[in-house]
């Protein structure tokens, strides 16, 4: 497998393997915006009662993917803007499918068949949102057929939940769950993604799947950003042009065994909470829509944090009215925010400071864990054209020359050098020594990019059915 770019990122505070179980909460807030997903078709009304795995909201954008009630409890719409808040939350937790949903998934079975009906039952029961389509890191078409699927068992982002973690105890359920994937397939193979193939943990999983043909092993070096679905892809030369390629985590594999063997609705996440600001970084099990203020109140010590939804490279900030977890949430990073501009920071590069270039004393040092803030090391600066950008980036493209263009709003060069491989890894904007926010400019490009293509297909359409109709 070839792969270029990516880097070892060093820092303080990645999360340890302990997992503590939260408190159980009395309100939850359940996002109606994550990542990918828009929960814009609401299901239930102010007051009403809802039981555990019951659907509060769909996104129409995304196959209906639901938004699951984690708890029984009462509904309050309009309390907190884009959020569905949950009260009186009930004692007794026993999922019930009181809305003849199953029932839904029989008449799936006898129009796509039994792996259709399995699908549908994934999405029913909240596993299916664990999946993206490798290239397009969108939600997969429940009735397509991939030319294959990735299975990763590693989080390369600094901060996020770790793979090894969630797996931990649960070593049948992830073989059980790569087994049920394999039903959903005819003849894809699956790729399951490992830091060592010749592992005493790769040998028990190669033991538990020894009749499974299709699952083939792919060794993968512990540098980020190579668990990207999209590079990953690309290195085992799944073109998109060759269909669809499915792609999910240790948590999404646990999900769907715990759908298809348990049929139950797959709420809880293993999420980390780590970074500088955190009193012992490690990973938290918490259902979606937990009260965020009772996760920092308890871990956070960091008088003026910054808290970020995600990891450091890839997250964003939770902003002021954002009062629980969402459904796609793998951890939450918290920093010190910096409260006085460090004049001119670049210019002292001591030896408690590591940057990629070995401009900086550490690099006489041995390797160490750099505290990491939000400083920027002194205020943006022009590029210096130092190819650094360049050298990390896993997408083989140029991103200093792509930021010229866009600073000159050159959309189409831009556009010709392959913008739109970006794989937003962050890695750029990371190294990049004049603190260029490369990947937030990438990304409005690609988004404008692709808007643009799709108005321009839709009016095309819309000429053609014209025609059609004074033809
Ligand atoms: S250009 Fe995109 S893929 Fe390349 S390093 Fe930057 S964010 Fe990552
Ligand atoms: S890393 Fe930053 S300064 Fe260096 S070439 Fe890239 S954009 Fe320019």
């Amino acid at each position: 497998m070839k792969l270029r770019g990516g880097y070892n990122i060093f820092l303080q505070g990645r999360p340890g393997s302990t997992i503590k179980a939260m408190p159980e909460p009395k309100t939850l807030y359940l996002p109606l915006s994550s990542k990918r997903f828009r929960f814009s078709a609401i299901h239930v009304a102010d007051g009403q009662d809802v039981a555990l795995g019951d659907v509060l909201a769909t996104d129409p954008n995304n196959y209906d993917v639901p938004l699951l009630a984690p708890r029984a409890g009462s509904v309050r719409l309009g309390q907190v803007e884009d959020t569905v808040v949950l009260e009186n939350i009930a004692k007794s937790q026993e999922y019930a499918d009181t809305n003849g949903r199953m029932e839904e998934v029989q008449h799936v079975e006898r129009t796509f068949g039994a792996a259709g009906a399995q699908r549908r039952r994934l999405m029913m029961l909240g596993a299916w949102q664990f999946l993206h389509e490798a290239h397009s890191g969108r939600l997969p078409d429940p009735l397509g057929t991939p030319q294959a699927v990735l299975v990763s068992t590693l989080s390369l982002e600094p901060f996020t939940a770790r793979g090894d973690v969630q797996l931990q105890a649960r070593l049948l359920n992830f073989t059980r769950g790569l087994e049920h994937l394999q039903s959903l397939l005819e003849y894809q193979p699956i790729y399951f993604v490992l830091p060592d193939i010749k592992s005493e943990f790769a040998s028990i999983v190669r033991n538990h799947i020894r009749g499974y043909a299709s699952v083939k092993m792919v060794e993968l070096p512990l540098t980020y950003p190579y668990d990207d679905f999209a590079v990953l892809a690309r290195s085992l030369g799944l073109s998109s042009g060759n269909g669809p390629v499915w792609a999910l985590r240790t948590e999404g594999v646990l999900a769907v065994d715990r759908a298809l063997t348990a049929g139950k609705p797959c709420v809880t996440r293993i999420i980390s909470i780590g970074g500088t600001g955190v009193v012992s970084p490690g990973h938290l099990r918490v259902v979606s829509g937990y009260p965020l203020k009772c996760i920092t109140d308890k871990h956070v010590f960091e008088p003026h944090p910054r808290i970020i939804n995600g990891g450091i490279m890839t997250g964003e900030a939770f902003g002021p009215g954002a009062l629980g977890i969402d459904t796609e949430c793998r951890g939450i990073t918290v920093l010190p925010e910096l409260q006085e501009r460090e004049f001119l920071g670049f210019m002292r590069p001591g030896s408690e400071r590591s940057s990629y270039w070995p401009c900086f004393l550490s690099s006489m040092v041995q390797r160490f864990a750099e505290r990491l803030t939000t400083a920027m090391r002194g205020e943006r600066r022009p590029c210096i054209s130092c190819n650094a950008c360049e050298e990390v980036c896993p997408a083989g493209i140029s991103p200093h020359l792509i930021h010229k263009y866009l600073y000159r709003d050159l959309v189409e060069e831009a556009a010709a050098a392959r913008v739109d491989l970006c794989v937003e890894c962050g890695l750029c904007s990371y190294v990049c020594p004049s603190k260029i926010d490369l990947r937030a400019q990438f990304v409005e490009a690609k988004n404008g990019i692709a808007r643009e293509k799709a108005e321009m297909l839709e009016t095309k359409a819309r000429q053609e059915s014209t025609e059609e109709v004074n033809a």
